[in-house]
């Protein structure tokens, strides 16, 4: 993937997913500020989710082995998976043991980070996406571009072409005559995926939470295509990030009000559905859960970027950001867009590629992303630390091993004019020379940087040098007083 400017460059000037996207961020965020301001308590809400999330990490290693403890107890299996591949190989085994050669899916971030649609598919196994959106994207041969409404890119009209090209390779065809009313095209889509549940053996799923005091795993949705695929099927594969655990059931009920404000604007989610293990004669006779680092850790060892784990992915710091807006999630390179995606990528990545260290620059840092945050991340501050990371390298963690990585290219020319500064900025005498040359020559100064600077000047004016240095002005006003 090319660097963030470079990829949002086509999505800027498309005006119709400009529109798609104008419409659709609009629409939720005023639902959002509406559905927080009914309650009175949102702000205390909001700092007991952060202090929860913040304590919860802080003694994950502890709440790690409790959920394994309880999860074996209640008759679940455990499995630990260190990256992508590893728990590609976990989920692909486990289905290939069932002898299915298609899974059923519930809308999962974790999954999708992983590629396991993708190593399913090498393994000859089919995985179908249940969630709406997910499947207009998987239909469409797309990508997701928003954390909860992948599809938000698309309107009415490309989803009814996508339903009647596409339906019939997938399975059951869309209805003659479909039209684009949202009515017929949720009707076409429940009757294509209704078959798919009744028969499917095997889901595979994500979570939005883990209670470690009984290893319950909680999934809310508005669908109900995830309570199908949660209870239908014999055995039952959840993918999930390290960093989605709950000490208590007490705890669950701050989560349980902050997330379908934060992200559907509902005062709770039409579906929440809540398993523990397995239990005779209801739902699935297996259940696996694959607990995933893949970076978790390594983002749990820097200090000032590790809040970014509190994420409990509502999508309100995308509905708000203006960047987002005018470019669409395709430009982040990632299953993570918006502002969540440019502090979190590059930490469970790592900055090495070109895509990943620009993406903290993607963003104008007006803090919207801040206030909206239900567990009150400070995005700001992890893009202007991470900022510095790409500038300078800087020791990261990877894997648990301390490294050394190095300075983003196409940072030299800033480098060199920090050092300039800084070495002028030390001696008055310089600057003041500097600064009379520059007042002398200001007229000869060109309006844009040529070079390196050029991409600065592109979008903005270079200030005009004054006539004259404060220093200069100091000194003459205060002789001018002397007697
Ligand atoms: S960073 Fe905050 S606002 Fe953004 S998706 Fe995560 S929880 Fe929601």
């Amino acid at each position: 993937m090319p660097a963030f400017p470079e990829a949002a460059e086509a999505a800027v000037r498309d005006e119709v997913l400009r529109g798609n996207l104008r419409h659709a961020t609009g629409t939720i965020r005023a639902r959002r500020a509406a559905a927080v301001a009914e309650l009175s308590d949102w702000a205390a809400l909001r700092a007991a989710g952060a202090a929860i999330k913040e304590r919860t990490l802080r003694h994950l290693d502890h709440y790690l082995l409790q959920v394994e403890e309880r999860v074996t107890a209640a008759g679940g299996v455990v499995h630990w998976a260190a990256d992508a591949a590893e728990a590609n190989r976990i989920v692909t085994d486990l289905v290939r043991e069932t002898g299915e050669r298609e899974v059923v899916k519930v809308k999962s971030m974790a999954t999708q980070e992983i590629g396991l649609n993708e190593a399913l598919a090498e393994a000859g196994i089919t995985a179908y996406e249940t969630d709406l959106a997910e499947l207009i994207v998987q239909l469409g041969d797309d990508r997701p571009s928003h954390i909860l409404v992948p599809a938000i890119h698309r309107n009415r009209g490309e989803i009814r072409e996508i339903f009647a090209d596409r339906m019939a390779t997938w399975g059951r065809p869309a209805p003659d005559g479909l039209t684009d009313e949202p009515a017929e095209l949720a009707e076409a889509a429940r009757l294509h995926l209704r078959e798919k549940f009744l028969r499917a053996r095997v889901a595979v799923s994500g979570a939005n939470f883990v209670v470690a005091e009984t290893g319950t795993l909680a999934v809310v949705e508005s669908e109900g295509n995830g309570r199908m695929c949660l209870t239908l099927p014999e055995t039952l594969i959840s993918v999930v990030g390290i960093e989605k655990i709950v000490p208590t059931w007490r705890d669950l009920e701050v989560f349980l009000q902050l997330l379908p404000r934060s992200s559907t604007a509902e005062r709770m989610n039409p579906y929440t559905s809540l398993w523990t293990g397995t239990t005779e004669g209801d739902g699935p006779r297996a259940f696996h859960l694959v607990l995933l680092d893949n970076g978790r850790s390594d983002t749990l060892a820097d200090t000032v970027g590790r809040q970014a784990l509190r994420c409990i992915r509502c999508s309100a710091c995308l509905n708000v950001c203006p960047v987002y807006e005018r470019t669409g999630g395709h430009a982040y390179g990632s299953v993570y867009p918006g502002p969540i995606g440019a502090i979190l990528t590059p930490q469970l990545q790592g900055m090495e590629d070109e895509l990943a260290a620009s993406l903290p620059y993607a963003s104008s840092l007006c803090g919207a992303c801040y206030e909206v945050c239900p567990v009150a991340i400070d995005i700001p501050d992890v893009l202007v630390h991470l900022r510095e990371r790409a500038a300078n390298g800087g020791a990261v963690s990877r894997r648990g091993t301390p490294v050394r990585i190095r300075p983003a290219r196409g940072h030299a020319a800033e480098r060199a004019a920090m050092r300039a500064a800084a070495w002028a900025f030390d001696r008055p005498g310089a600057l003041r020379a500097a600064q009379r040359l520059g007042a002398a020559t200001r007229r000869l100064h060109p309006r844009r940087l040529p070079g390196p600077g050029r991409a600065w000047t592109a979008s903005r004016d270079l200030p005009t040098f004054p006539e004259q240095s404060f220093r200069d002005w100091w000194t003459r006003n205060r002789d001018d007083r002397q007697p």
